[in-house]
Order: C-alpha cells, then structure tokens, then sequence
C-alpha cells in the first residue's frame, strides 16, 4: 500500500490508473479502522481493480463541544490493516492540504441534514457532504462504499451526488455488528468495560422497537418501547429515538411503512448511534 499525504502525488497515481483503464473504488474513513470499515474495502476490492482508503479526522464535521481532539488516531494499526486488506493507496492528509486558511467554500443538502443526527449536531452534514465531494473530486473513483451504520450520511451523500452529477456510484454496505448487536465503531474504543457491556442494549432497543412497529403499527408506542430499553444502560442519556421514511428522513409516508428506526445515545461520554430498517 502506498500512503500519500498530498493531493498532487495521489492525483499522478489516479491519472496513471484511468489511463491504464483501471476502475477506481473509494472508501473514505476518519480511521481507526475495525471490522465495518474493512467489510466496505473488501466489497470494494471485489468489485474495482484499485482501491483507495482515505483516513482523515475530518474538522469541518464536528461542532466546537465535539469530541475532535479525543478522536482515536491510531495511524501504524490503520496502515497495517489496509496493507493487509490489499489496498492499493491511502491517501491521509493533514487538515491544511484541505482546508487553506481562506477556505469558504461549503456544500449543503438541504431537507435531509435536519432530522436526527442534524438536530443535534448543526453543520455536521454540511461539513461531511463538503469533505466527501472534495475527496471525490481528489479520487476520482468509479465507486465510493458507505456503510449503513451511518445512515443519514448514506443519505445525504446520495443526494449530493444526484443533485450536483457527480459521476461516481455510490455503494451502501450493511452495518457490521459484534456477537452481542452492538454496531462496530471507532468510538466503541472510549467505552469502559462497564460501558461496553451495557452498549449492546441500543441495538436491543431498536429491534424491540421494530416488533412492536410490525406487531401493532404504532409508531409512538414503538419509541416508547425503544426508550425503555435504553433507559436501562448506566450512566446513558438517550439523545433522540425517531421513526422516519427511509428515503425522505421524514415522517413515514405510509401505516405499512417502510420505516427507519434511528436512535443517538450517550453512553457515558461516548456517542453511539444505530439504525435499524423495518418493512
Ligand atoms: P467512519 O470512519 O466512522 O467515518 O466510517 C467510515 C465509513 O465506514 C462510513 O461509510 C461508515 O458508515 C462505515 N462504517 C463505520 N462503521 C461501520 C460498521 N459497523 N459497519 C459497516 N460500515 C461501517
């Protein structure tokens, strides 16, 4: 694996790849990599000829009060990994080689970055959406992996493509999960053990949910049940548990649904989010 830091060099390997014809799979990471993240290269590798995997703590998509500087940079581990996976660069730039000190300019999805996460989290989509069109403006893939763990960001960055024509698929990859439900994740590694036990409970929230969502179409009964489950976690503060059309984000469109079930605890000082997608 070749790990690049700047733009101009990653750019020369991607130019020698089209013109040799090379199809390009992309996998844009903030590191830290575990089982979900290699899942996205694997499926990448199986369907491109090249694969690039960028990691970058991007700063533009976490808010002042966010856990920026307590982000996990464990960069060695990362590059083994892809090393091993068979990826063929890893493009890892420092903030500045993407955002000069006269940086303004900003991409934002309009109706899909209000619920949920963005309820919460104001200029995290803007900030995502930003930094996946400039790497995919640096990469140029034919293919770009997104996992359904982060579901709204799947959904923002379909739209973003749709809307301005960027020429690359977009793929959405399922949620990796350990034996217990809990989703893998790069912030799991900030849980203390007491934590990481009581963790799967959000994942058990969502399906209970989702029984009762199927059982007896009712969506308010449905969250309550959600909550009382998670109420059960130590030290947790539930942040939002919604139930939305998976496509608008918006309220379901139909009884029958489909429905997405989404749900943003804190686990001691730890944010944890999951989905889950019923009928
Ligand atoms: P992150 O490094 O957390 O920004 O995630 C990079 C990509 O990996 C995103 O597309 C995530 O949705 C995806 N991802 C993270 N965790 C998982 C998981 N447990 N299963 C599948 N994909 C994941």
């Amino acid at each position: 694996v070749r790990t690049v830091r700047a733009i101009s060099p990653l750019r020369q390997i991607v130019r020698a790849w089209r013109t040799a014809g090379r199809r390009i799979g992309f996998v844009p990471t903030m590191g830290a990599l575990h089982e979900g993240h290699l899942s996205l290269v694997r499926r990448a590798r199986r369907e491109n000829d090249e694969v690039v995997v960028s990691v970058f703590v991007n700063p533009t998509q976490f808010g002042p009060t966010e856990d920026l500087t307590r982000y996990p940079r464990p960069f060695a581990r990362d590059a083994a990994l892809c090393r091993k996976a068979g990826v063929s660069a890893l493009f890892s730039p420092d903030p500045p080689e993407l955002y000069s000190a006269e940086y303004q300019t900003w991409v934002t999805v309009d109706t899909l970055s209000v619920p949920l996460c963005g309820r919460f989290r104001p200029g995290h989509f803007r900030g995502v959406a930003t930094v996946v069109l400039k790497l995919l403006n640096i990469v140029q893939p034919d293919r770009v992996y997104f996992g359904e763990k982060d579901f709204q960001q799947l959904r923002v960055v379909q739209q973003m493509v749709k809307d301005l024509n960027v020429p690359v698929d977009v793929v959405a990859c399922p949620t990796v999960r350990e034996p217990s439900g809990l989703a893998l994740s790069s912030r799991n590694l900030a849980l203390s053990m007491e934590e990481r036990l009581a963790a799967p409970l959000v994942r058990r929230a969502l399906r209970e949910a989702g029984q009762v969502l199927k059982s007896r179409r009712n969506v308010a009964q449905a969250k309550r049940a959600a909550r009382t489950v998670l109420r059960k976690i130590p030290g947790g503060r539930i942040q939002y548990v919604d139930i939305v059309d998976p496509v608008s984000l918006g309220p379901p469109s139909r009884a029958t649904g489909p429905y997405l079930l989404a749900t943003a605890v804190y686990v001691g000082r730890t944010r944890l989010i999951d989905n889950l997608r019923v009928g």
